[in-house]
């Protein structure tokens, strides 16, 4: 655990543990019966990823697809025992507002069920794919307290076309469901300037902006220094080795591949410009978490 700092929040630090063709954006070249048939990527990147926090001495909190923790049950472990967090991403990496409710519980049963098995621990969090907690799949939140889930990480207070919940907080905060049962959610990180939201959490913005400016905004979003952030990444994301997709539109294109080469000394330049520590650790390390807000309220809020 890092030395307490007060002009320094412990952000947090997470990785979407997916392999490249889970991807939305790929979606519509690649359909999830071919998955089993494509060469894996996951296990090697994950592994570069651990190597990076071994040498900045921090520990992330790893979502990972249900998919590929039965796949690869070994580096999972690893994860594990080298004191990461492991939380869950699910298990077939599809939209919750495109599922049915019954769907929804059986895959986050299962998949943390799977991921307690390989780890031996109890796994408290959860990050939807793409985000995918909106204020149609509120519901959702009442089938993670139900299987056992404490923390939430998938709700982007922005207005997007798939996902977000435009003027939700941006500080950490709990929710309160339509069943009275209460769960604490870490947002996606955004910046707000000239009267814009401006998504600064990770991924595909870490890569496409420069990265004075990614880093800008990232300390922007957190109030230059009064309150910790989220950061993610996927694996796949550090490895411009990867297969490719050219017959997918130019936009997806853009969105997945741009940068990929960058990625890697990138991320080990924000691992030395903030303080990172796993979901958990940056939550419980944010005393003014008093705000609770009830499904309803977010409902209404837009
Ligand atoms: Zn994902």
């Amino acid at each position: 655990m890092p030395s307490p700092d007060k002009t320094t929040p412990l952000h947090a630090m997470s990785i979407d543990v997916e392999d490249y063709f889970h991807v939305a954006a790929l979606s519509g070249v690649v359909s999830p019966d071919q998955w089993d048939s494509l060469p894996s990527r996951v296990e090697q990147n994950t592994e570069r990823l651990l190597a990076l926090f071994e040498k900045h001495q921090v520990k992330a909190t790893f979502f990972v697809l249900g998919w590929v923790a039965e796949r690869f049950p070994g580096v999972i472990r690893k994860l594990s025992d080298y004191g990461h967090e492991i939380a869950s991403h699910g298990y077939s990496h599809q939209l919750i507002y495109t599922q049915s409710q019954a769907v929804f519980r059986e895959e986050t049963i299962r998949s943390k069920a799977l991921l307690e098995d390989i780890t031996g621990k109890t796994v408290e969090g959860y990050r939807a794919a793409s985000y995918s907690i909106t204020r149609e799949s509120l519901w959702a939140l009442d089938i993670l307290i139900e299987a056992g889930f404490t923390w939430d990480s998938s709700i982007f207070p922005i207005r997007h076309d798939n996902y977000g919940i435009p003027n939700s907080p941006s500080a950490p905060y709990t929710i309160e469901t339509a069943n009275g049962a209460t769960i604490r959610e870490f947002p996606l990180t955004t910046a707000h300037m000239l009267g814009l939201s401006i998504p600064a959490a990770g991924g595909g913005y870490f890569r496409q902006f420069p990265y004075p400016l990614f880093r800008y905004l990232f300390r922007n979003a957190s109030g230059f220094g009064s309150r910790p952030q989220v950061f993610y990444l996927h694996p796949w994301e550090i490895d411009p080795e990867q297969p490719r997709y050219n017959d997918a539109s130019w936009f997806s294109r853009f969105r997945h591949y741009t940068n990929l080469d960058k990625c890697y000394s990138r991320l080990d330049r924000l691992l030395g410009d903030f303080r990172f520590g796993t979901v958990s650790e940056s939550y419980n390390a944010y005393e003014p978490d008093k705000t609770l807000l009830r499904s309803d309220q977010l409902i209404r809020l837009a």
